[in-house]
């Protein structure tokens, strides 16, 4: 006799579980699909288990073809769950046999060879036959479970080999606990084969999966008519080189000043109504809000953009009703074609939000096209932040040297200092590559400090002065100067190395002065400290004479393009703007000459100083040291 009375509730448990689970979106990801298949293998594998034990229970003589029928969706539906735990723990780890063709078919023979067995059963009763008593086990049973163990066993050491890829302890515990709890299981079932109890410890597996990976809540946003960030970076991570989607970003226009007209809360009712809007329309996208009035819709490849961003101009024309105003937004558009990117899912996501945010500051009907080139231009950025990472870490920024010459003696009187990192494979990375990504990244002051502290041990070692070398120039970046503690840094290096900080000459550029009260207080306290200051680049940006008068500068470098335009077009503007530079006490130099001709001119008007490719390129400390000892 057959013990049913754990099935029943497990099933009905299961069940619920399963209703509410179907109810809410879920993201199409592996290991969402499994997970479904997961649940509904085993509903069956409950439902025939029990139908089949309750008709060998009562009346087995009449229904020996029912027999053979539930019992062999039965032991199919047996295998099929041991595959999708496994199957699911690949998943999560995200392990993809997929490429291995040999491995992934030899994952998936026993299930074969499994259900082959069971459909050859009736003739051969290997697994299990039916006589005039009822169900009866077979010659060859023990199939069933060395199928069983062989999944829980590649299931365990997959998971052993690549736990550390789940990086939430939570998620290693649950993932253990889901595979244990079949394991132990199966045991119960060797060990009392008439109680049906394996179903209940299935069903403590699937609920500590679904605790951990499937709570369909940490995917979904306003109200669960979007998914939301982590979704798509899962998606698109996932996706990888096999997506394939037209992208449409949506972006609200000024997205913080509308914050802070309508309030917060009333501006997060507005989204939860757009998220139900473009949930209802593009029923055929998969719909993601990216928090701060993004929007990024993933249609097929043939989506027609170009009507989607007619139909969203339509309606973002009138307001969307709250319980208190009426309330009108405008927004930007993105569009990208993602099919077969080679790219990371980091790079993706980036260049989509760095779109999306230039989208939401323009807030205009054309949208911006996102091209390939973009992505690959993030690609090489990410890189290159790698290299600088390794860099600034490893203390391995370089010094270069540029000598700077004196016009009328011809000698090198100083030099700019300008940095360099290497690589992988030591070729060197320009700064104009490096230094605006160690800006955003906020790495700028140690790069700068480094770079200092390098100088610094320079002057110290070599003592540049017995080499006629009276200064060295050192770059400053705007936001290094936003640092209120610059100058007192500076001044803790200089006396490590016991220099003078006359030597250090630092150049800053006209747009680092826009916020003129502060910045005339940090380039005091520079000053105070003994550091010198120099203007650089003039003639990029506009310029506004009686600020730079009212900046402590000794010198003032005409930046390349000025000089190559006063070349070619030789005038009296320039004599004329040197001369006056140098009746307000400036001493001028000349950047970008490259040959004598440049020199030439640049002397005759008036420059004190040239820099440039005819005297040196930038050379290394060593080669420095070697031309000008
Ligand atoms: P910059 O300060 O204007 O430096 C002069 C740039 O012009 C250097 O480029 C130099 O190699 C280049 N140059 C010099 N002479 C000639 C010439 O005759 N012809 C041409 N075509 N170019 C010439 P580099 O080294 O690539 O540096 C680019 C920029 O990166 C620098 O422009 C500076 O703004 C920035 N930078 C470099 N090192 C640092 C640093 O340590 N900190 C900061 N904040 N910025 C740095
Ligand atoms: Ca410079
Ligand atoms: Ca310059």
């Amino acid at each position: 006799m057959w013990n049913i009375s754990f099935a029943y509730p497990t099933l009905l448990i299961l069940v619920l579980f399963m209703v509410f689970y179907m109810s809410l979106p879920r993201l199409p990801i592996r290991r969402n699909r499994v997970f479904v298949n997961l649940v509904l293998i085993e509903v069956l594998c409950i439902a025939t288990d029990i139908v089949s034990s309750w008709v060998d229970n009562h009346d087995p003589a009449t229904h020996v073809f029912l027999l053979h029928i539930v019992n062999g969706v039965y032991f199919i539906t047996f295998f099929l769950r041991s595959f999708s735990i496994y199957s699911f723990t690949e998943s999560v780890l995200m392990v993809n046999l997929r490429d291995n063709k040999l491995l992934f078919a030899l994952t998936k023979l026993p299930l074969v060879l499994g259900t082959i067995c069971v459909f050859i059963n009736p003739i051969t009763g290997w697994i299990f036959y039916i006589d005039e008593t009822g169900y009866r086990t077979g010659t060859h049973y023990g199939i069933v479970y060395i199928i069983a163990f062989f999944y829980s066993f590649i299931s365990f050491s997959t998971f052993a080999v690549f736990r550390k890829r789940l990086t939430r302890r939570r998620y290693r515990y649950c993932l253990w606990l889901c595979n244990m709890l079949i394991l132990t299981g199966l045991i119960f079932r060797i060990a009392f084969p008439t109680y049906l109890l394996m179903h209940t410890f299935c069903l403590g597996a699937i609920f500590s999966l679904s605790v951990a990976f499937e709570d369909p809540e940490t995917h979904l946003e306003l109200h669960g008519t979007m998914f939301n960030g982590r979704a798509l970076r899962d998606y698109v991570e996932e996706k990888g080189s096999r997506m394939e989607h037209m992208c449409l970003g949506v972006t609200v226009f000024k997205y913080y000043d509308m914050r802070d007209v309508y309030g917060t809360t009333q501006m997060d009712t507005c989204l939860n109504l757009v998220g139900k809007y473009m949930a209802q329309t593009f029923n055929k996208c998969l719909g993601f809000y990216y928090r701060k009035g993004r929007f990024i819709l993933l249609g097929p490849l043939d989506m027609d953009v170009e009507a989607a961003v007619k139909e969203l101009e339509r309606r973002f024309k009138s307001s969307w009703k709250t319980e208190n105003a009426d309330i009108y937004l405008n927004v930007g558009f993105v569009t990208a074609k993602l099919d077969h990117y080679k790219n990371s899912a980091d790079t993706v996501l980036s260049t989509l939000v760095r779109a999306l945010n230039e989208a939401g500051e323009k807030g205009e009907s054309t949208p911006i096209e996102v091209s390939s080139e973009e992505f690959e231009k993030t690609e090489r950025e990410t890189d290159i932040k790698r290299c600088l990472e390794n860099a600034i870490d490893g203390d391995a920024v370089e010094v270069f040297l540029q000598p700077i010459i004196d016009s009328e003696t011809g000698r090198a009187v100083g030099a700019e200092v300008l940095s360099r990192i290497r690589d992988a494979e030591g070729q060197i990375i320009p700064p104009g590559n490096f230094i605006s990504i160690a800006e955003k990244s906020g790495r700028i002051n140690e790069l700068g400090e480094q770079i200092l502290e390098k100088t610094c041990k320079f002057i110290r070692d070599w003592e540049p002065e017995k080499a006629g070398i009276k200064w060295i120039n050192v770059n400053l970046s705007p936001v290094q100067l936003m640092r209120l503690d610059l100058a007192d840094r500076f001044e803790d290096l200089i006396n490590k190395y016991e220099i003078d900080p006359d030597l250090i000459h630092l150049e800053i550029t006209e747009e680092t002065i826009i916020e003129a009260e502060f910045m005339s207080k940090q380039t005091d306290a520079l000053c105070d400290k003994g550091f010198k200051l120099v203007l650089d680049d003039y003639g990029t940006g506009y310029s506004n004479l009686a600020r730079i008068k009212s900046f402590p500068f000794i010198n003032i470098k005409l930046d390349k393009s000025l000089v190559w335009d006063y070349v070619e077009n030789p005038g009296f503007i320039i004599p004329n703007m040197i001369n006056s530079f140098k009746n307000m006490g400036f001493s001028i130099t000349a950047e970008g000459i490259e040959d004598e001709n440049m020199a030439d001119k640049m002397r005759e008007a008036g420059c004190d100083f040239l820099q440039g490719f005819l005297y040196s390129r930038p050379i290394s400390v060593d080669e420095f040291i070697e031309k000008y000892s």
